[in-house]
């Protein structure tokens, strides 16, 4: 059986590891029974645990419990802070937005274009930081809204939030700052912003998953998104999941902590960073060091696909990122890291190192080891040999009779492209065992974008194949090739 070695989680910026606390919390209210609605005691204790958990996340945002409201996600707030605004008559039907904000934003967007609202895209300069002029020119045309994020999920640059909305407010244009990847990692004083809508998620603090919260300025424009029951003020009909929503609470707790380890988590990304130049003299780093929370290293290591590099790692147990974590289905570079100046190469040769924000000194410093340890490993060629294989050069392989295609692939990717011909379909995921495949073939393991081939690939290697090959961008750059 493959075995691999303890796991080293530095995705936290996707989502971070559960406390003890938050677990215990979290179980403990979900065995309690009660609806805040209903008329008796189990009742009034339920709207108790829901209304001691608002008071505790408010208070840590430094806003009024009245203008905060749990939802089922930040995505979720964010698509209701936008429709709101869409849905408000007389605002001029315009809003600006910097091109490095999450898809829950973008997306959310593209859907009012289609409505007939016009999309202004902010600049943002190659440290990526959005330049205030650029929101100046961009209002000079009516805008009802400015969406901004405080701090940016790939690369953690700290954004001029107060600079931004000053700007806003002089135009008259409301503000919604996204403050996810900010929260527990920054000091957060959400008026002090000067925005009129803030978002934040439990899961990125050591909280449940699932659940998230709006605050929304008394006096901004704000409706549901779904109806029904008058739970949080008729802002969120359905019945409130109280368990994450303790859970949540619970999770605020820590975020004193956690600030106050953030001068531990600079210096071990500062040192892992230092040894790692010495490794790799010509890697890049897209991170503002200056000015990022202090858990984040986005860096490019020039001529090495992240795909390859994310799945050596990950075959070495250290869990990182390419992009934001629901970015990765699809094979279009880090729109963050283009929007930066970085080109599509530069961005697909880029990985994410998001360490957690609630581990000790010590930890950290041996996590960092065993990342370095599994870098050097690939930098010198201790992994087993690999070859890439250009999505240009896959028809010349199909040609040669030896080769076995091995599409590792969802059923729901195989319908958007079409396995080719002769195939072996394998199990989608990566550590699925493995597949029987006959001795002395080519072999040509192919996923759908090119992050989860290269972890099969590896484990054939390591159990004897000879000549096995990835895909570089998988499947999907294999069609756009096509295509174009
Ligand atoms: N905004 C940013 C900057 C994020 O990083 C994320 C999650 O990755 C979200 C919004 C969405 O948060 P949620 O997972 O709660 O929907």
């Amino acid at each position: 059986m493959f075995r691999f070695r303890r796991e080293t989680y530095w995705d936290c910026n996707a989502t971070s590891p559960v406390s003890k606390a938050v677990a215990e919390v979290v179980s403990r209210t979900l065995r309690r029974t009660g609806n805040p609605s209903s008329p008796h005691r189990a009742s009034h204790e339920a709207r108790e645990v829901l209304e001691r958990s608002r008071n505790a996340v408010a208070a840590e945002l430094g806003v009024s419990p009245d203008e905060f409201h749990f939802t089922g996600s930040a995505t979720e707030a964010i698509n209701q802070v936008l429709e709101s605004v869409a849905r408000t008559a007389g605002l001029p039907r315009r809003i600006a937005v910097s091109p490095i904000e999450h898809h829950a934003v973008l997306r959310k967007l593209d859907d009012l274009a289609t409505r007939g609202w016009e999309i202004a895209m902010l600049e943002v300069g190659r440290d990526g930081r959005i330049v205030p002029e650029s929101l100046v020119a961009a209002l000079r045309s009516p805008t009802a809204l400015v969406v901004a994020m405080r701090a940016n999920n790939e690369t953690g640059a700290v954004q001029p939030i107060p600079v931004l909305a000053g700007i806003a407010r002089s135009f008259g244009a409301l503000f919604l700052c996204d403050c996810v990847q900010a929260f527990g990692k920054l000091p957060l004083d959400l008026p002090g912003l000067g925005a009129d809508y803030a978002c934040v998620s439990a899961h990125k603090i050591g909280g449940p998953r699932g659940i998230g919260g709006l605050w929304a300025r008394s006096g901004a424009p704000l409706s549901p998104l779904v109806f029904g029951g008058a739970q949080e003020r008729g802002l969120r009909a359905g019945t409130e999941a109280l368990h994450d929503i303790a859970g949540f609470a619970e999770a605020v707790r820590s975020i004193p902590a956690r600030l106050a380890n953030a001068a531990a988590v600079a210096a071990a990304r500062d040192r892992f960073l230092s040894v790692l130049r010495i490794l790799r003299p010509d890697l890049e780093v897209a991170t503002p060091l200056s000015d990022a929370v202090p858990n984040t290293l986005n860096l490019r290591f020039p001529g090495i696909p992240n795909g390859v590099l994310l799945g050596w790692l990950d075959l070495e147990g250290v869990r990182v990122s390419a992009g934001s974590a629901c970015a990765t289905d699809d094979d279009l570079p880090s729109h963050v890291l283009l929007a930066q100046g970085l080109s599509a190469q530069a961005a697909r040769e880029s990985l994410r190192f998001s360490l957690d924000m609630a581990a000790s000194a010590r930890v950290l410093s041996r996590q960092a080891e065993v990342v370095l340890s599994a870098l050097r490993d690939y930098f010198v060629g201790r992994s087993p040999a690999l070859k890439l294989l250009l999505a240009a050069n896959l028809a010349d392989a199909l040609a040669d009779p030896r080769t076995l295609v091995v599409d590792m692939r969802s059923r729901s990717d195989r319908k958007l492209i079409p396995p080719l011909p002769g195939a072996l379909l394998a199990g989608a995921h990566p550590w699925e065992p493995l597949p029987d495949l006959p001795e002395g073939r080519r072999l040509v393991v192919a996923c759908q974008a090119g992050f989860e081939a290269p972890v099969l690939a590896w484990r054939l290697r390591k159990a004897g194949h000879p000549h096995v090959e990835v895909v570089v961008g998988g499947m999907v750059a294999w069609r756009l090739r096509r295509a174009g």
